[in-house]
């Protein structure tokens, strides 16, 4: 076999041959391990993104490994003209945790999960409001993916531009702005789309009573109420989903990212009268639910109910918070168990900081110009809690001295 390739080998690749669509920081991953990553050159790295909010039981976790390993000798796939031995048993367990009420349906992404719950709402407003019941309300700052349809509903008009024109019937409101919600939720309405915590908007949580006046008038205006938790959902927040810290029932809840722990699976959980509003040809996708998939998603629910991930998540993330708001150079810390954000002193760039951080081999990201986004593995140590903290502290003091 040849030798590895270098960095410069593997930029110069991506130049000449990839899709420019990414703005990529200069180092290239090779291996993992738990909460660590080693780039091309052999250098360790704490990573405290686990992709993003993806690999949150660590990478390479020996169970779910074993799990890939095993059903890729046994079965890769196979069409869903037929049934697998591992797609309903995930549909299971994931309605368990929902309550056990509803229906599951299987795609590869957060995007696609959010488009089953979109078209689902269609569906259903339609069956129920008529023809003109298809409008989806979701919040300024949100993120839904990048489908036309999910950016559509993503309230961020820079995103939007370069492809209009996009699917007509969604609207956005500001978040956390019941009045401006109630102004925009008239009868076309089939549904509502909100994040129980905004994560590429700046991890801003929903306020319980928001969430809770939200589910309210959904009710009165007879809209669904989708919560997207592709990124908060499964222990994330520090319970099995943000929703849960407001304490409503949504209708419809999307999740996707940490599902797989890096095997692409996303899903769209439906109450069930709610979910048989779709018939047999309404939807359909080649590799969602496939036994791989599955069979991954089923080992990282084995491992998270082992290891109590939620409550860990939501004891290490109190540990985080109280470290980062007593670093000088941070203002506000904020966010829900382990998908938090820093907010730094006034002149701090996010970015320049992020930066200096991936030198020192701390992996973090500049969520807004002067936020810090962290989102480490939910069963990171308190060792390295206090390694990152460590490193953090160093760039911050690096700064202040050179802007003195
Ligand atoms: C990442 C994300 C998505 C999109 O997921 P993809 O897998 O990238 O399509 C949707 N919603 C939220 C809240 C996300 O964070």
């Amino acid at each position: 076999m040849n030798a590895s390739p270098t960095f410069e080998e593997l930029r110069a690749l991506d130049a000449a041959h990839v899709m420019q669509t990414y703005a990529r920081l200069p180092v290239a991953f090779v291996r993992g391990d738990g909460t660590q990553l080693w780039d091309t050159e052999g250098r360790r790295y704490l990573d405290f993104l686990s992709g993003l909010a993806v690999t949150s039981l660590g990478h390479a976790h020996p169970a779910v490994a074993d799990a890939i390993a095993e059903q890729a000798r046994t079965l890769l796939h196979v069409s869903n003209l037929y049934y697998n031995d591992a797609q309903p048993r995930l549909a299971e367990r994931l309605d368990t945790l929902l309550g056990g009420n509803g229906n599951v349906f299987f795609c590869n992404s957060g995007a696609e999960a959010n488009e089953c719950a979109i078209k689902l709402a269609r569906r259903y407003g339609q069956a129920n409001g008529g023809r003109e019941r298809y409008h989806v309300i979701s919040a300024y700052a949100s993120f839904h993916g990048r489908t036309l349809a999910t950016l559509a509903a993503t309230g961020q008009p820079q995103k939007q531009e370069t492809f209009q024109p996009l699917p007509s019937g969604f609207r956005q409101v500001a978040y956390a702005d019941l009045d401006a919600l109630s102004a925009a939720l008239d009868e076309r309405a089939c549904a509502v789309l909100l994040e129980s915590v905004q994560g590429e908007g700046g991890v801003n949580p929903a306020p319980v009573e928001y969430l809770r006046a939200v589910r309210r008038l959904c009710d009165e205006r007879e809209a669904l109420l989708i919560i997207d938790e592709v990124q908060t959902g499964l222990g994330r927040t520090g319970r099995w989903f943000g929703f849960e810290h407001s304490g409503v029932q949504p209708d419809i809840v999307t999740m996707a990212k940490a599902l797989g722990n890096g095997v692409p699976i996303g899903a769209c959980w439906a109450r069930r009268d709610v979910a048989s509003a779709f018939a047999p040809g309404d939807h359909a996708t080649t590799f969602g639910g496939q036994p791989f998939a599955a069979r991954a998603a089923l080992a990282v629910l084995d491992v998270m109910d082992a290891e109590a991930v939620p409550e860990r998540a939501a004891k290490a993330g109190e540990r985080l918070t109280s470290a980062l708001g007593a670093l000088p150079g941070v203002q506000e810390v904020r966010g829900l168990g382990l998908l938090l954000a820093a907010e730094l002193a006034p002149g701090i760039d996010a970015k320049g900081v992020a930066t200096r951080c991936l030198e020192q081999g701390l992996i973090v990201n500049a969520v807004t110009p002067s936020a810090l986004r962290f989102a480490p593995p939910l069963l990171v140590s308190d060792d390295e809690i206090g390694e990152a903290i460590a490193i953090l502290a160093r760039v911050l003091n690096e700064l202040s001295e050179v802007a003195s």
